[in-house]
């Protein structure tokens, strides 16, 4: 079923998850025993995100250098199959441009068109590691727009071959990405909104937010969009904060701030253990905010804390 329809055919806030493909060579077991305590709250979906290759340079016995391609999370299909299979939930595979070629791009639809999965979030990708900006493939789409057009045009039956006869048309609904703090690379505000406005009118069904801790960012967010007509559900994207070293990382990695409160909060903790309790009780307050403001979806980004969320949605319901 489709992220809209779950959202069209509900009147109350409903929840969904993100996970990560299990780190090569670790097994799905370890993905399940993730999802098992999350699965309790009947999730409206399970989102599954899409890692691209690394370059390495491998040294040979001579002294001389061999790139090696590696992937460390691989499988993001498959997986989605796995999950509906095992806990008959719908899945969302996330489909990036960097690292595909247009074809290759129209096979990973066409299989998860197979696979009978509804859904896909479309997304640019970062850089590549070895690489200072992002760089499309030499028949790769530039930005996400570009790969939601592919996948509004599968959608009306049209395939990258021309002459293809009396082609069946996908029937994807269509996610985004939304940054409530801005893209990094956008110059201002306004330039990303024009351009998130622009996926919208290309297509995109919903948007999913990026991490944020501070709720108001959130709502002046969704004021902005619906200012300039973007119309379609904004779903929050939230993670729990369990560590010290968040506090650097997230805003590196994510260009995020966190805000003053929490940032103090947790600096006063002896351990990463009393870390924990303060991130919980922050995701508590920060979903109980959202669910009483009406939102769609309580979408967690659950990587490596899956009972801490788990704890957060059990008392929110
Ligand atoms: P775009 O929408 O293409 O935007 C990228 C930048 O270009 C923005 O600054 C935008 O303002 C600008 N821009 C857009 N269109 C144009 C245009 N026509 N001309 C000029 N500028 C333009 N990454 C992964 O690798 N795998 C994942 O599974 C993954 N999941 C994610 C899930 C969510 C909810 C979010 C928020 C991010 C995720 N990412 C993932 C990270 C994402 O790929 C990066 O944030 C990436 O840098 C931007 O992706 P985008 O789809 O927002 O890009």
């Amino acid at each position: 079923m489709k992220v809209t329809d779950h959202i069209n055919q509900s009147d109350r806030t409903l929840i969904s998850f993100e996970i990560l493909p299990p780190l090569k060579g670790k097994g799905i077991q370890s993905l399940y025993g993730h999802l098992d305590p999350l699965m309790e709250f009947n999730p409206s979906f399970i989102n599954v995100t899409y890692h691209r290759s690394e370059h390495n340079f491998k040294k040979r016995a001579d002294g001389s250098f061999e790139k090696v391609v590696i992937r460390k999370r691989p499988g993001t299909e498959s997986i989605c199959a796995a999950i509906m299979n095992k806990y008959n939930v719908d899945t969302v595979p996330h489909l990036i441009c960097g690292g595909f070629g247009i074809g290759e791009t129209e096979d990973a639809l066409i299989n998860l068109n197979y696979l009978g999965i509804d859904n896909v979030l479309v997304l640019r990708g970062d850089a590549a590691k070895n690489e200072t900006s992002f760089e499309p493939e030499p028949d790769g789409h530039k930005y996400a727009i570009d790969l939601l057009r592919q996948v509004t045009n599968l959608n009306q039956g049209i395939y990258l071959e021309e002459d293809l006869k009396n082609t069946s048309k996908t029937k994807f609904c269509i996610g985004v990405a939304g940054y409530p703090e801005k893209h990094f690379e956008a110059p201002n505000m306004e330039s990303d909104l024009k351009h998130l406005k622009a996926k919208v009118d290309a297509g995109a069904d919903y948007i999913v937010t990026q991490m944020f801790f501070d709720n108001a960012k959130y709502f002046s967010f969704v004021n902005a969009c619906r200012e300039i007509g973007i119309t379609v559900p904004i779903i929050p994207g939230l993670k729990p904060i369990y560590t010290k070293k968040q506090l650097t990382i997230l805003p590196k990695t994510f260009n995020i701030d966190l805000p003053t409160p929490l940032t103090e909060a947790v600096n006063g903790c002896k351990n990463d253990e009393d870390v924990e309790k303060i991130g919980e009780e922050w995701l508590l307050n920060q979903s109980k905010e959202l669910k009483n403001a009406g939102v769609p979806i309580l979408h967690y980004y659950t990587l490596g804390r899956p009972f801490l969320v788990a704890n957060v949605v059990k008392k929110l319901m």
